[in-house]
């Protein structure tokens, strides 16, 4: 049985459209993150959980519990934002100690608790600091303990690591996932970023235009893309999307052309008919680039991006398409060079030129 249930969720601004209609089931302990570009809905939707904004249609139901109607304060839930909203006069352990005491709570109770919570987040050094006196990662680590120590049945986090520097963020990443592992809690966690929603997830929503394009676990979502904007939105870089015509059809294996390069694809649909037109999707770590001739297309390589174990060589084709092709980083490529490519078996992907579905 799922743990908090949005069910048919709606939200309008005025005449726009900000939520369409949004389904999710959520289980105990699940670490959920609501994906997708700027304006889809997600942080909307967050506050709607939080109880920072009205329902206009459908159920929230947390733990069984219709919550539509209920106050912020008594839904069991705890946020933390982009911008950590701490004091700024009151120290760290003042900060995560205010919510205890308007709870109500005696000292020696409050004392545990950001004991405790301190312990975990590794701030039991710093607790007399104030704010301006902690670095990014660290203001956010004390955002994050004035959650812990109310104890909440779910935790909501808005974009929480988007004001810190590429390494914080990557050691955040890995310290968010030792928190969810060691609290066993129910986390959703909203995200521009595939990365962090790949890393974190259990579960990922992706989302577009106030509607679920896609739900499921990182992997899956990776192999199993629904559409074309999901393929394209997850995957880093993103995966190129070529125009191609079926040449052959052989039950479930479809082989496509696309300016050259041939690719046999498996699908799970009906198939497409010989001389039709699709859109093939193929990733840069799914392509193997190769210096001199070879079977595949020649590529002309525009620009190198080097990142010392892999390159990516950002290519054309002579008929003009781009093609991102992942390579060793070992090989002494540079713009200029002509290489070549082929697909790995089974890894490429293919879609309705129509309509974007996956076939
Ligand atoms: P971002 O990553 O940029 O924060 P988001 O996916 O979180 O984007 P939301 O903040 O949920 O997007 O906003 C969804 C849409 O609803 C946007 O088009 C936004 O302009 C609109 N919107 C959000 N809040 C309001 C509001 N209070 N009044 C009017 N429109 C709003």
């Amino acid at each position: 049985m799922s743990y908090m249930k949005i069910d048919d969720v709606r939200k309008s601004f005025g005449r726009y459209e900000a939520l369409r209609g949004v389904d999710i089931d959520i289980s105990k302990r699940e670490f959920v993150v609501l994906l997708g570009p700027s304006g889809c809905g997600k942080s909307t939707l967050l506050r709607m959980i939080a109880g920072l904004e009205s329902i206009d249609s459908g159920d929230l139901m947390i733990d069984g519990q219709r919550m539509n109607n209920v106050k912020s304060a008594n839904r069991g839930i705890s946020m933390v934002f982009q911008s950590y909203a701490l004091y700024p006069h009151k120290t760290v352990r003042q900060n995560m100690e205010f919510g205890l005491k308007v709870a109500g709570l005696k000292k020696p109770e409050r004392d545990a608790k950001i004991a405790e919570a301190a312990r975990i987040l590794q701030l039991t050094p710093l607790l007399d600091r104030l704010p301006r006196d902690l670095s990014g990662g660290q203001r956010q680590r004390v955002a994050i303990g004035r959650a812990i120590v109310r104890e909440p049945k779910v935790f909501l986090f808005d974009e929480p690591l988007s004001n810190l520097d590429a390494a914080l963020r990557m050691q955040m990443r890995v310290e968010l996932a030792r928190l969810h592992r060691e609290l066993q809690a129910t986390m959703v966690y909203v995200t521009h970023d595939q990365v962090e929603a790949m890393t974190l997830a259990d579960k990922i929503v992706v989302m577009r235009d106030g509607l679920i394009e896609q739900t499921g676990n990182p992997l899956e979502i990776y192999r199993r893309p629904v559409n074309t904007f999901v393929a394209g939105f997850i995957g880093s870089p993103t995966m190129n999307l070529l125009d191609a015509r079926v040449t052959s059809v052989s039950e479930r294996i479809v082989r496509v052309d696309a300016a050259g390069l041939i690719v046999d694809a498996e699908i799970d649909g009906e198939p497409p008919i010989v001389g039709e037109q699709v859109t093939l999707g193929i990733r840069p770590e799914h392509l193997e680039g190769q210096f001199g001739t070879g079977s595949g297309p020649s590529l002309d390589v525009i620009a190198c991006e080097r990142l010392g174990g892999v390159t990516h060589a950002f290519t054309r084709f002579s008929a003009g398409i781009d093609l991102t092709v992942q390579i060793d980083g070992e090989l002494p490529i540079s713009p200029g060079n002509t290489i070549t490519c082929t697909a790995h078996p089974g890894r490429a992907h293919l879609f309705s030129a129509e309509t974007g579905l996956r076939l």
